[in-house]
């Protein structure tokens, strides 16, 4: 079942995090970046147990360190992972982690908001899935859900009031209205976008829009000397992450970018000194051409 929260995508993972593990449970979390860092943030803040296990920024997950640490703390009752980390632009081998946690007898769940609509979720095993009207579904911001399987939810069980999703999902079967104002703009919009999915061919057409607009970005960014911070094998199709050349002003290539329509994202890496640059939304190859056209002339002018 779809549990719509309002707010913006992380209410929707606390809504998760805090309404399907339990207070004498806890979670796993698999931290590969800002989101899944945040996701450990929000468990210590409702008291719930959390063990957190950091990959260095683009590593693969640690298969044998997961299997260990669920061995160790049996109380470990869920594993959390974000499916494409947006600090980097990394994509998680989600199946391979749901196998793992399916092995180890735990309940998975999934940050899947800059992934859902783009990139198949086929044969993954979730309690929980989170994602958000505005990514890779293309809406507008100001609402964001959660697919939960049947029977996770619990009333009571979470700590908050208003990112309660056994209370949402209760009153919206009841009668059909949420218990707080909804943003029916955000709904109408989401249907639209929703319906312009579905006549693009769905996720698989999506995500193949998006994988050919990042397989012209990265390349076109490599003929013009910049690097990528990924191997290419980890590299998603949503975001990627350059490395600042040397002597490189971040304010300056904003500037021209934004001159020229292109709004682009400072890199979020504590240790490497990096730039972002998105593959979402309604860009097409033509717009990553004129993208790419705009960064060679700033080459030229630097
Ligand atoms: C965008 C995003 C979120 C949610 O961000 P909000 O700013 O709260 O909408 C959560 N996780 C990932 C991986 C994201 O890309």
């Amino acid at each position: 079942m779809a549990v719509p929260i309002q707010g913006a995508g992380t209410y929707a993972v606390e809504a998760m995090l805090g309404s399907l593990v339990p207070a004498d449970g806890g979670a796993l979390v698999l931290v590969h970046g800002v989101y899944g860092q945040r996701a450990v943030d929000a468990l210590r803040r409702m008291g719930r147990r959390v063990v957190a296990l950091e990959a260095g920024e683009g590593a693969l997950p640690d298969f044998d360190a997961l299997s260990r640490e669920l061995a160790k703390e049996p109380g470990l009752t869920h594993v959390h992972t974000v499916h494409s980390e947006t600090t980097t632009g990394q994509l998680l081998p989600l199946r391979a982690i749901s196998d793992a946690v399916v092995a180890a007898g735990r309940r998975l769940l999934v940050d899947a908001m800059s992934s859902f609509g783009a990139i198949s979720l086929d044969g993954v095993v979730a309690d929980g899935i989170a994602a958000s009207a505005n990514k890779c579904l293309e809406g507008v911001p100001g609402l964001a859900f959660v697919l939960c399987r049947q029977g996770t939810m619990a009333p009571g069980r979470a700590p908050s009031l208003s990112l309660d999703l056994h209370a949402q999902h209760a009153r919206l079967i009841k009668d059909g209205q949420f218990r707080f104002t909804p943003p029916t703009h955000v709904l109408a919009a989401l249907d639209a976008a929703l319906g312009l999915h579905a006549e693009e061919g769905g996720t698989r057409a999506r995500g193949a829009r998006y994988a050919e607009n990042m397989r012209q970005l990265v390349s076109g960014m490599r003929a013009l000397g910049y690097t990528l911070l990924l191997p290419d094998e980890r590299q998603g199709p949503i975001i990627a992450t350059f490395h600042e050349p040397a002597g490189w002003n971040f304010a300056a290539f904003y500037g021209f970018l934004q001159e020229r329509g292109f709004a682009i994202y400072p890199g979020s890496l504590a240790r490497t000194p990096s730039f972002r640059i998105g593959c979402i939304g309604q860009v097409f190859p033509s717009d990553i051409q004129r993208f790419l056209t705009a960064v060679a002339a700033y080459s030229e002018s630097a």
